[in-house]
């Protein structure tokens, strides 16, 4: 199947950085490479760069080797260091062009080079090549952490999240909550107005819990009709507080498909984590929780054993 990737992430949304000391050489590559679309950034220094990098999350870098100061191999390994820029491909533009040389670059961490003096054409089509394959790397990343029917995260996302939160809470001691939720009745809205007007009710219900957030919360597709809400820094008060504020909108929102306006409701149970013991012990807890709330009438939010 092809990735429609242009449509994704188009070229006129790309911003490249170029940093290289000789400010002739940014000029030729600025003009050469703004042609083809793309918003150009530069630093003059790997100092600058290392400043800027991180505010302006460029998708593309072209890093000079020889610079004074911070020289284009060190720049690249602190960026290589970073998780959240780790993954911007980097193409050396050099005039040290021995095979050790060569063989460094990609050591820390660089997709390509370049050699100087380069000619502009290649530098586009290299340029091209490798934010084509950034954009399919990052489409097939969202691809797999995401559901793709309501594109939340999805169970193996959610989890790894978790893990995250879990250490955060052992290292701040400040316990986290979660809400489990399940749609009332789901079946007999697939069975009177069709499996389509289902999954219109799923889409409009993730917009909904993902909307209605802070935002270091966390919404999962958990399975089917079910979801797993995850509220950092949130006691299990605080927790029921979210889950009413979602069951009141769930239900006051209807979803309207093919014409047809249809009701729904949604039930939660709640538990909170506070940094001991298994943290599947807390979501099953949410998850009996959520089975009273069902028991005992739908449309409500559980946070007490049986
Ligand atoms: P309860 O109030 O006890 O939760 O009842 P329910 O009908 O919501 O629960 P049940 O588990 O009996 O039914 C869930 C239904 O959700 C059955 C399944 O076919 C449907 N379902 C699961 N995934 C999807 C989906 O992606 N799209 C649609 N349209 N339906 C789905
Ligand atoms: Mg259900
Ligand atoms: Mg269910």
């Amino acid at each position: 199947m092809a990735l429609d990737l242009e449509k994704l992430f188009p070229t006129n949304s790309m911003t490249l950085m170029i940093v290289d000391d000789t400010k002739a050489n940014i000029d030729v590559l600025r003009q050469t490479l703004a042609e083809s679309g793309y918003k150009i950034t530069v630093a003059l220094n790997g100092e600058t760069a290392l400043d800027l990098i991180p505010k302006l999350k460029p998708d593309l870098i072209l890093l000079d080797v020889m610079m004074p100061g911070i020289n284009g191999y060190e720049v690249c390994k602190h960026l290589k260091k970073d998780p959240e820029l780790s993954d911007i491909p980097i193409i050396f533009i050099t005039a040290k062009g021995d095979t050790e040389d060569i063989i460094e670059g990609f050591n820390v961490g660089a997709v390509d080079f370049i050699m100087k003096p380069f000619k502009q054409e290649e530098v586009c089509a290299r340029v091209k090549t490798h934010l084509t394959l950034s954009a399919a790397i990052k489409k097939l990343t969202l691809d797999s952490e995401t559901d793709s029917l309501t594109g939340l995260f999805n169970r193996r996302t959610f989890l790894k999240r978790m893990e995250n939160e879990v250490m955060r809470c052992k290292r701040n001691q400040k316990s986290f909550s979660i809400l489990f939720g399940d749609i009332d009745f789901f079946k007999k809205i697939n069975d009177t107005h069709g499996h389509l007007a289902g999954d219109a009710v799923l889409v409009n219900i993730s917009t909904l819990l993902n909307t209605e957030k802070r935002e270091i919360d966390q919404v999962a597709r958990w399975g089917g009709e079910e979801f797993l809400i995850l509220l950092p820094e949130t006691d299990l008060k605080g927790a029921v507080l979210h889950g009413n504020k979602i069951r009141e909108l769930v239900s006051a929102k209807s979803t309207v498909h093919e014409g047809k306006e249809i009701h729904t409701s949604m039930s939660f149970g709640a538990s909170e984590y506070s940094g001991d013991g298994n943290i599947e012990k807390t979501i099953d807890q949410a998850d009996q929780r959520l089975y009273l709330a069902k028991n005992s009438g739908r449309n409500k939010v559980v946070s007490e054993d049986a």
